[in-house]
């Protein structure tokens, strides 16, 4: 049998952690510290894009890789922190030449290509709210979210226009500017649309950022609940002080480190960890253009030199599935920290990072609505493989217990579950569900966040994750919202009713499980269901759409006529099926 730690001792740390041991350390950086390592704007006020590029741009780092970008053919092209300092500056000037200015929302559709990452760094100094989304959405994710957040600017490229956007322009009034880059370097001419390149290329060097307060917002990220709309997590420029904490405690990141975050800037941890955080640190960040292929990522991490890697436990369970021997072929020898994050990592998993890649993964939790990690495995922590580890320095994590009928108690004695709350207060909490004040007032009590997580912390401080308290799936690390999906199917003639799960999966955590009952007239059967797939795919897009979908002749309803989709889960998995009081013509 396996131990239950796996011990770290100092001499196998190749390089002494930002985050000794507890015993070994001074008190760690206070939020109020952190925030004086950060330089503030030269004529007062913070602005992300200042302290994540300009600000090294004018030092020593000016020439000092910030990003080596992957192209899907394997060129490879280095952005300077000067090149992105400039880049930036001149996507800025493009804004502010449509007359887009501080406020203004711009959202960015692309895949992981150099665009957007100046996109996202040129709009934040030209003080602009940005939403990167994910280029695998269908039509209609990318349609709600712009008229969500009354996008002002789309960055996207000639092919996603095309495909997903050009259908849904009619419903963006707001959207006054589609800025295009065309795929393999070719301009653009789709009327009602400008081409970015050429924008580019005639806009000026230099820009003085417009000046940005710390709580001025700066990022929109749209998440899922169970119910209704994507919400639309508001993000201030003070997120940056979190994101520097956690560059250098959760990930350890040393000056002259090759960093490389898996995660698409479309989700969260793209954005705060693929973009923000290392260049806050000044290190230089790998990004890939291509999706995952084990054998590709294993040569990354070997020819890149690659010291902290930062990924996901679907992507880690894909290597482990793509064979031990493939991952022999290769050497790591400057790899000195792995982590991971998104989705439960399973002790075996853990322990595979440690007997095949040599180092075990670390696991760690945050989510979208907190902006940066809450609760981490540290390079100098013993780790306990299936825990997500213990809070940060400035993070308060407590369990509570949280009724229905709304109260909250603090559980203060250990391996009881509960809610995973957190003391409110550290500089990367959302500060507002755009247009949706009662969903916001709703996630606290008093001072604390309610992260909607169900959890247990163990006598030694370790939190284990133990599952959600609502209905959204997890799949390969997305968060899905089960009523986007189902109200797509219920688009379709044939669609009566809807209900929608996530149904475990060995790889990919949960994948989408649809069931449907039909109209009158409409037969259930493999033509229709082939039928139904393609029609969710082609609105929602392949990160979103169900996987399976399976007839039935109605759906579990509580008697106010809400669907149970805890119900169609536990048959689905031939589990218990609880309280069925609620059930409408139940007990
Ligand atoms: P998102 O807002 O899309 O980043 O998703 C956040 C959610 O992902 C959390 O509320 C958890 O349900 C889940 N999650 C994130 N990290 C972990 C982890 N280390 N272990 C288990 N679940 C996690």
């Amino acid at each position: 049998m396996r131990p239950t730690f796996i011990r770290k001792s100092a001499s196998e740390l190749r390089v002494p952690p930002n985050l000794p041991r507890p015993a070994e350390r001074e008190a760690p950086l206070s939020v109020q510290a952190a925030r004086h390592a950060l330089a503030g704007l030269p004529g007062g006020g913070l602005n992300i894009a200042y302290e994540a590029v300009d600000r090294h741009a004018a030092g020593p780092r000016a020439n000092h890789p910030a990003f080596r970008w992957l192209c899907r053919n394997d060129a490879e092209q280095i952005f300077t922190y000067d090149d992105l300092a400039l880049l930036s500056n001149r996507f800025a000037n493009v804004l502010n030449s449509l007359g887009v200015g501080k406020g203004a929302g711009v959202f960015v559709l692309c895949g992981r290509i150099p665009e957007l990452y100046v996109a996202v760094l040129g709009a934040l100094k030209n003080g602009c709210v940005v939403s990167p989304l994910f280029a695998a959405f269908g039509p209609e994710p990318i349609a709600t979210r712009i008229a969500l957040g009354a996008g002002r600017v789309l960055v996207t490229t000639d092919t996603l226009y095309a495909r997903k956007v050009a259908k849904v322009m009619h419903a963006l009034p707001t959207l006054k500017h589609v800025l295009l880059v065309g795929e393999g370097g070719a301009t653009t001419d789709i009327p009602g649309t400008l081409d970015l390149r050429r924008l580019m290329d005639a806009a000026a060097d230099g820009f003085d950022i417009v000046p940005t307060a710390a709580e001025d917002p700066a990022l929109l990220h749209f998440t899922s609940g169970t119910t209704g709309t994507p919400k639309g997590a508001i993000h201030v420029h003070d997120a940056a002080v979190m994101h520097y904490m956690t560059g250098k405690y959760a990930l350890d990141f040393h000056p002259e480190d090759i960093f490389w975050c898996t995660a698409d800037p479309g989700w969260v941890t793209g954005t705060s960890y693929g973009i923000i955080a290392p260049l806050l640190h000044g290190v230089t960040s790998i990004i890939d253009e291509a999706d995952f292929d084990a054998e590709r990522w294993y040569r990354i991490l070997q020819d890149h030199e690659v010291t902290v890697w930062y990924t996901a436990p679907t992507a880690i369970r894909m290597l482990m599935k793509a064979g031990t021997e493939l991952a022999r072929k290769y050497r790591f020898p400057d790899l000195r920290f792995i982590a991971s994050v998104g989705e439960p990592l399973n002790p075996e998993a853990v322990w595979w990072g440690q007997e095949v890649l040599g180092l075990p993964i670390h696991d760690n939790w945050w989510q979208t609505e907190t902006g940066g990690i809450m609760i981490a495995n540290t390079p100098a922590m013993d780790i306990k493989p299936g825990s997500m580890g213990r809070p940060l320095p400035g993070v308060e994590a407590i369990i509570v217990r949280h009724e229905d009928n709304g109260a909250v108690t603090v559980i203060d004695v250990p391996d009881v579950e509960g809610e995973l709350a957190l003391k409110r207060g550290w500089p990367s909490m959302f500060r507002g569900y755009l247009n949706q004040e009662e969903r916001y007032r709703k996630c606290f009590a008093g001072d604390l966040y309610l992260t909607g997580d169900l959890a247990r912390r163990d006598a030694d401080g370790y939190f284990w994750f133990v599952g959600r308290a609502d209905d959204v799936i997890k799949s390969a690390g997305h968060l899905i919202g089960p009523f986007e999906v189902e109200s797509a199917l219920m688009e379709h003639p044939a669609v009566a009713e809807a209900g929608v799960i996530g149904k475990p999966d060995e790889i990919v955590g949960e994948v989408v499980k649809a069931f449907v009952s039909l109209k009158k007239g409409y037969e259930a059967g493999d033509a229709l269901r082939l039928e139904l797939l393609g029609h969710a795919r082609k609105r929602l897009g392949a990160a979103v759409a169900p996987k399976e979908i399976a007839f039935v002749a109605s759906l579990p309803r509580t008697r106010s006529g809400k669907i149970m989709r805890r119900l169609l889960k536990a048959r689905e998995l031939g589990l218990p099926e609880g309280d069925t009081s609620t059930l409408e013509g139940g007990a």
